[in-house]
């Protein structure tokens, strides 16, 4: 029987794109996965550090890992949590050389994943090569600071789980040093895979049944530059993304592509033309953090937009991805309440622009101090704990009012109309209806007899605070198109 392999991983989306690379390598080598409850051979826990509750998290599931395998146990720690906190990684997982984080490997132009697969192959080899010190490095990545090179393609062997929609990440690392955030300590090498690269998994990834590709990244904005950093940007003109959408968005069977986060600036003229032309695979739904509505937090943030940059973005994609019928993207965003010196006004600013942009869903976050962070050295300027939590739920209110609230105000706008969804699992709470997104994100509940990946076109009828409701319509209903 083959030596078996289980990964755990925590934290954000290109966590879990990366956990897909480490399963090429491992089942490239022979390893078989498991995800029951018997012991695994290998256990690579791929951490994540954004908040000490996931700091917690992962040390968490290294001692379980530990644990699992008994008196000799072999654990690979990666991930961010491997790099902010090395030492206690190290003290958990029991010796340096499991501990795998990304910036330690990238001074030689190694990437994570060359180190994993090196930690692999000696402990393959057993136990006098696996701590042999005379063991050279391993050679050299194609790295390239930023251009179009430098990251893996990942060619998976299996459906990662029956997902519908699966991630495909374009772009890792960050310079723009925003004052709260760890990424630029963790992950600064700059890198993005080639176009070639992306649709060769691309194409894997419908094959393996997936009908939706989310592209994900560190900073997608800044795929195929060398630096997030736009005034730095060696020719801020060029335009790599929005050739990366044509490429991607034209591989066959895939139905729909998603563009996740992106800033003003990324946001160009070129990127909107690109997911015009493409639709109706690219969607007419963009995630645009926001932070915060005020100039003066967003000048401590060290984020490289204004209040007004931000306002032009959504008047340019509004006007851009409206269908012919009047219906208008969907846009989700990023805030962070309670941001050290934030005052009650600066919020104000924030609640304001939210009603002006009207969010269809907002991911709140109260601030947290990250060690290591400039921000989390403002000690002086930190906000209250129980103001952070008032504004946290204003926000929501806002959102969720079961009168008038943001999101519903924007799926309000999607009844009556004929839009496709892709079915992803049975409705919990009625088996006789399954749930989707629409093209413009919403959570749909239709009542059909169809399976998951099906692609369905739906009429919304009905729309409450917690739910939208549609009947399924025969394919040919014409669905809305961006012009008229
Ligand atoms: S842009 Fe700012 S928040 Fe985003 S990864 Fe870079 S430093 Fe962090």
């Amino acid at each position: 029987m083959p030596p078996r392999f289980r990964i755990t991983t925590l934290g954000c989306r290109v966590n879990h794109a990366e956990t897909r690379e480490i399963e090429s390598v491992l089942l490239a080598r022979g390893l078989a996965r498991t995800d029951g409850p018997e012991p695994a051979d290998l256990e690579v826990v791929h951490t994540c550090s954004v908040t000490t509750t996931a700091a917690a998290k992962s040390r968490h599931a290294v001692r379980r890992a530990r644990r699992r395998q008994g008196e000799t146990p072999f654990v690979l720690v990666t991930g961010c949590y491997a790099e902010t906190n090395r030492d206690e990684a190290i003290g958990i997982a029991g010796d340096p050389a499991r501990v795998i984080a990304h910036e330690d490997v990238a001074a030689n132009g190694a990437t994570m994943i060359d180190r994993l697969t090196d930690a692999v192959d000696r402990w393959l080899a057993g136990p006098s090569a696996e701590t042999d010190p005379r063991r050279p490095e391993p050679p050299p990545a194609a790295a390239s600071g930023g251009r179009l090179a430098g990251l893996p393609v990942i060619m998976p062997e299996r459906d990662a789980g029956s997902h519908v929609r699966a991630e495909l990440r374009i772009q890792d690392g960050c310079d723009a040093h925003c004052t709260f955030c760890i990424i630029p300590k963790i992950r600064r090498t700059l890198r993005s895979k080639t176009v070639g690269d992306a649709v060769a998994e691309a194409r894997r990834l419908v094959d393996l049944g997936h009908r939706e590709i989310v592209l994900t990244g560190i900073f997608i904005g800044a795929y195929g530059h060398e630096t997030a950093l736009r005034r730095h940007q060696a020719d801020p003109n060029a335009e790599p993304l929005a050739d990366l959408i044509d490429a991607v968005a034209a591989v066959p069977g895939l139905e729909r592509l998603r563009v996740s986060s992106m800033e003003p600036g990324d946001v160009t003229a070129a990127l909107l033309d690109a997911m015009v032309a493409n639709a109706p695979t690219v969607v007419p739904h963009l995630h645009l953090p926001l932070q915060s509505g005020s100039d003066r937090v967003l000048g401590r943030m060290n984020r490289q937009y204004r209040v007004d940059a931000y306002l032009e973005m959504i008047v340019a994609v509004n006007a851009a991805l409206t269908t012919g019928d009047g219906l208008p993207p969907a846009i989700t965003t990023d805030i962070i309440c309670g941001f050290p010196g934030e005052t009650d006004a600066d919020f104000e600013r924030t609640l304001e622009v939210a009603r002006r942009v009207g969010y269809l869903h907002m991911h709140v976050f109260p601030y947290s101090a990250r060690p290591g962070t400039a921000a989390s050295r403002w000690r002086d300027d930190f906000v209250d704990e129980s103001v952070k939590k008032q504004r946290v739920r204003r926000l929501i209110d806002l959102e969720d009012d079961p009168v008038d609230g943001l999101s519903l105000r924007y799926r309000r706008k999607l009844r009556e109309r004929a839009l496709r969804v892709i079915l992803e699992q049975p409705d919990r709470s009625d088996p006789a209806f399954m749930t989707g997104r629409c093209d413009h994100y919403a959570l749909v509940h239709v009542r059909t007899d169809r399976p998951r990946g099906t692609v369905i076109t739906t009429t919304i009828q009905d729309v409450t605070a917690d739910r939208t409701t549609a009947v399924q319509e025969p394919a040919s209903v014409p669905l809305p198109v961006l012009t008229a």
